[in-house]
Order: structure tokens, then C-alpha cells, then sequence
């Protein structure tokens, strides 16, 4: 027996919001063998699991009546290799951005677009997570989850993730799967992702002409840290909508009212609106009651200046998809995990 489960402790410091809600039951997992004896209290306890990483996708609205499972497990190898690349596989526990230096200082390519999202690489396929242009399915290979309800291991490959735009089999089946370790397919030669917002603009700033993987990831970290707020000093949990897929019809009629809306169509014909552009033009940006606000320079970011609560944030964030949707009929989801 090694896991430790304390009682009532504040997830504030567990969540990138800093929300400050209390966990019934907490601990941490360090390995496999944390994660059963976790799974057999949680069924002896008659206590739900929720199960969390960075925090950082996460909004807390109320006390968590539940046992919460940090995962801490760590490690990076590499399982396979051949002279075009590798098969890496890294623990669940593993922060994501140190694990994507890490692979770029073995010369591997793949994951430099996706440079300083905050979290951890269990996390990651939960929303395939996505950044410039790449997302994580386009560098996947496999991972071992634990079938919460029988106990047993179990090996997902690509085809079988069903990933999407921030969407996975994982996010649909929240309490099915827990992930315990992820495999990337990862290149010695670099195809790099350069034209999606100003990365090759930013390079060629730089007098970069023949930019490395290390050089992209230096350029988006850059990118992101002007006009992303830190966790560590603003509480947030990145983008707070996902763009939403709307039909050219409603594009067409968006426009008659507003001819600079922004959108990018896609293969089946539907078109990706900026979310960040319509709560924008909706005077969102900058808003602020009481703690909870939206970012004064990125209106997809809804903040807490301190002591807001998940209540206030959850709010604020409904009363942002009423408006939207009154005013251009378009319905925002929201991306964090609701608890
Ligand atoms: C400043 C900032 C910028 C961001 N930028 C981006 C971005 O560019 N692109 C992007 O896609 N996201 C972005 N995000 C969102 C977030 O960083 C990612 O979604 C990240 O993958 C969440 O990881 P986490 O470990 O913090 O997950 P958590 O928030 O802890 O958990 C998220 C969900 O995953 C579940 N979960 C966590 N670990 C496991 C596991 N091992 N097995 C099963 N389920 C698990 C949790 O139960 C929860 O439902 C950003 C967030 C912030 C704060």
C-alpha cells in the first residue's frame, strides 16, 4: 500500500484557474500500481475517481465529492527506432511542454508546434490538444489506458481514439478511461508547420532562413507568451470556447452585418469561425465583474484576477454564449471540463 489519501484539501494550487474548492479525497499516483490501489478504494470507499494532470483544462464550480487522482507518474524512453525517426513513449504524469524540449533536444521532430501548452502528456489526447496548425493525432502513435471498470490494461492505436477537433473517444467516455502512458511517432527529418498565424513571419524577423524544430518551438513560445497570461500570474485555462463549425448560410448572413468576420472553411463544406473574433466584436473584451474578466488582449481567455469562483467564471461564460448566440446565432461550446 503507497498511496497516500489525504482528506478535504484545497485544489487550488491543482488547478490553472485557482479556483479555490476543496477535493473530499486526494492523492497522487507515481505509478501503475498507485493507480489500482486508487481504483480499489475509490470502489471500497464508495467514493467516485476524477482524475486530473496540470489542472489546466479544468473549471471547478463546487467542492469535489470525489477521491481526485493527481497523476504524477513520470518517465520518457524510447521504444522503437530507425534511421527516419522514433517511437517515444512518456508517462502520464510527464509535463507536457519539458517532454516536448526533451524530445526536440534528441533531434526529434513532431512536437514543436505544440510548444508551452500547459499540462501533462496524459491530458493530452483527452482534447487533442492542438496549436499552429498541428495537432496531436498528426504525431500519435499508440497508448495503454486502464479500463476503470475491469481493471485491465488496454492498447489504442490511432484509428481507435476517434480524435477530432478537440475531441477524442476519451473526453466522450470521461469516467472509462484512464491514461497511464502515450507513444508519439516522432522524425529525424523535419516537415515543418510554418503558416499558421505568424511563425514564419516571426522567423524571418529573426533573419531565421532555414529554421530548425528548436527554432519553431523558440518562435511559438515567444508567440504564445506575448498574448497568453501565465497561469502563474493570471489565473486561466487558455482558450475558454472552441471555434465553432457553422454552415456558410450562417456565415452569409453574419456578413451582412458584419463583413470582416473571420472564418476558414473546411472539407465538408462548413466553415470554422474565430470564436475569439465574435466575442470581440460582441465588446467582451476586457470585461470584468468582480474577479472574473476576459482577457484585455485575448477575449478567448476568461481570467480570474484572484478570488473569483468556479460559479462566477461559469457565469460570466454563459452570459458570453448568450450574447453570441443572440447576436450572431451562432452557439459557442465551451472547452474546459465542467466539474
Ligand atoms: C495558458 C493556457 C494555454 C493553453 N493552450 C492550449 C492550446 O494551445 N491547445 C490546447 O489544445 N489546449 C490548450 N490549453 C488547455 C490545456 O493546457 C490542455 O487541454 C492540456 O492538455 C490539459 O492538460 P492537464 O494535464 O492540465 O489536464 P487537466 O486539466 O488536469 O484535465 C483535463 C481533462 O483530462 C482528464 N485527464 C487528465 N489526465 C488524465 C489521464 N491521465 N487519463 C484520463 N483522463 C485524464 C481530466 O479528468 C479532465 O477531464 C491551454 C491552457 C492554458 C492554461
Amino acid at each position: 500500500m503507497t498511496l497516500n489519501v489525504q482528506h478535504e484539501v484545497s485544489l487550488k494550487a491543482y488547478n490553472t484557474f485557482g479556483v479555490d474548492v476543496h477535493a473530499r479525497r486526494f492523492a497522487e499516483a507515481f505509478n501503475d500500481d498507485d493507480v489500482r490501489e486508487a481504483l480499489a478504494y475509490s470502489a471500497s470507499h464508495d467514493v467516485p475517481l476524477m482524475v486530473i494532470g496540470g489542472g489546466s483544462n479544468l473549471l471547478l464550480t463546487r467542492d469535489v465529492d470525489a477521491l481526485v487522482l493527481r497523476m504524477a507518474n513520470r518517465g520518457i524512453r524510447i521504444v522503437h527506432e530507425d534511421c527516419d525517426g522514433a517511437i517515444v513513449e512518456a508517462e502520464a504524469g510527464e509535463p507536457w511542454h519539458p517532454f516536448v524540449l526533451d524530445t526536440l533536444a534528441q533531434g526529434l521532430a513532431g512536437l514543436e508546434n505544440l510548444s508551452l501548452i500547459p499540462g501533462t502528456v496524459g491530458a493530452a489526447p483527452m482534447q487533442n490538444i492542438g496549436a499552429y496548425g498541428v495537432e496531436l493525432k498528426d504525431v500519435f502513435h499508440s497508448l495503454t489506458a486502464i479500463d476503470r471498470h475491469s481493471g485491465e490494461l488496454r492498447e489504442f492505436a490511432l484509428a481507435d481514439c476517434e480524435f477530432g477537433y478537440r475531441d477524442s473517444l476519451f473526453k466522450h467516455q470521461p469516467n472509462r478511461w484512464l491514461i497511464l502512458r502515450v507513444r508519439f511517432k516522432l522524425s529525424y527529418s523535419a516537415n515543418l508547420h510554418l503558416d499558421y498565424g505568424p511563425v514564419r513571419q516571426r522567423l524571418e524577423e529573426q533573419g531565421i532562413k532555414q529554421p530548425s524544430p528548436m527554432h519553431v518551438s523558440r518562435a511559438i513560445c515567444a508567440i504564445r507568451s506575448e498574448k497568453l497570461p501565465d497561469p502563474a500570474t493570471l489565473g486561466n485555462a487558455g482558450s475558454f470556447f472552441k471555434n465553432p463549425l457553422v454552415s456558410a448560410e450562417r456565415v452569409a448572413a453574419i456578413k451582412l452585418t458584419h463583413p470582416g468576420v473571420v472564418g476558414y472553411p473546411q472539407a465538408d463544406g462548413q466553415v470554422k469561425l474565430a470564436a475569439g473574433w465574435l466575442i470581440e466584436q460582441a465588446g467582451w473584451k476586457g470585461f470584468r465583474d468582480g474577479d472574473a474578466g476576459v482577457h484585455a488582449l485575448q477575449s478567448l481567455v476568461l481570467v480570474n484576477y484572484g478570488e473569483a469562483s468556479g460559479g462566477q467564471l461559469l457565469g460570466l461564460a454563459q452570459r458570453i454564449q448568450a450574447d453570441i448566440l443572440e447576436r450572431f446565432g451562432v452557439a459557442l461550446e465551451m472547452e474546459p471540463n465542467l466539474y
